[in-house]
């Protein structure tokens, strides 16, 4: 069909912004509890010359244990940053989550994260003018891994099921894998209906389909 009309189209962005630090797992010792939390307090010793950093985390079941992971293993005191020093004796919470950023820290403490419930989604106010077609640049205030479907779903406040729906009628496309994970900027685009009433995203909407990352705290 041959369509001479200019489309109306919209940019926005919308911005993923962690809401706390992920909770870190690894088996508790003491109790049946797979996850730490951190509340990045830092411990650092000093032997002469030579620095051990350890960002301390406690068992989320509240059992009492604590682990360290190490930050820092002997590290000569002259090829560390006065500033970040600083911040560990600080314990800087924005530290602790530049730390847990770092994916060989995590593999050398044999640690993985769990950032469901810890992010939210900020979108850039729309100016309310028409449109047909949305170009969205998703941009990560911070490298949270986030399935596709699961942040659209989010954005769209609809289900990762109407999502995909979207998506094979052709209205939502996205140069990355629905079922991927990201955790860097990409955009996408939303084709809205041509009659009203149809929110997108909407179709179905199971109970628990709106993920709890989602939730602000
Ligand atoms: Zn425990």
């Amino acid at each position: 069909m041959l369509n001479n009309r200019q489309e109306r189209r919209l940019a926005t962005q919308w911005t993923v912004f962690p809401t706390r630090l992920p909770l870190i797992r690894r088996r508790c010792l003491r109790c049946s509890s797979a996850e730490f939390l951190t509340h990045g307090k830092f411990r650092v010793n000093a032997n002469h010359r030579l620095l051990d950093v350890w960002l301390l985390a406690l068992c989320a079941a509240g059992c009492g244990e604590t682990v360290k992971l190490t930050v820092m293993e002997r590290a000569n005191v002259r090829t560390i940053d006065p500033s970040d020093l600083m911040r560990f004796h600080g314990n800087d919470p924005g530290l602790a989550a530049d730390v847990l950023g770092d994916p060989m820290l995590l593999r050398r403490n044999g640690v993985t994260l769990d950032w469901g419930g810890a992010w939210t989604l900020r979108k850039a106010a729309a100016d309310g003018s028409p449109a047909e077609v949305i170009d969205t640049s998703v941009r990560f205030a911070r490298p949270i891994p986030i399935k596709v479907a699961t942040l659209l779903a989010a954005g769209l406040e609809g289900s990762r099921s109407g999502v995909h729906r979207l998506a094979v009628a052709g209205r939502l496309s996205t140069p990355r894998r629905l079922t991927a994970t990201v955790s860097g900027d990409f955009p996408f685009t939303l084709r809205l209906p041509a009659t009203a009433g149809d929110p997108p995203g909407e179709p179905d909407r199971p109970s628990g389909s709106i993920p709890a990352g989602t939730v602000r705290r």
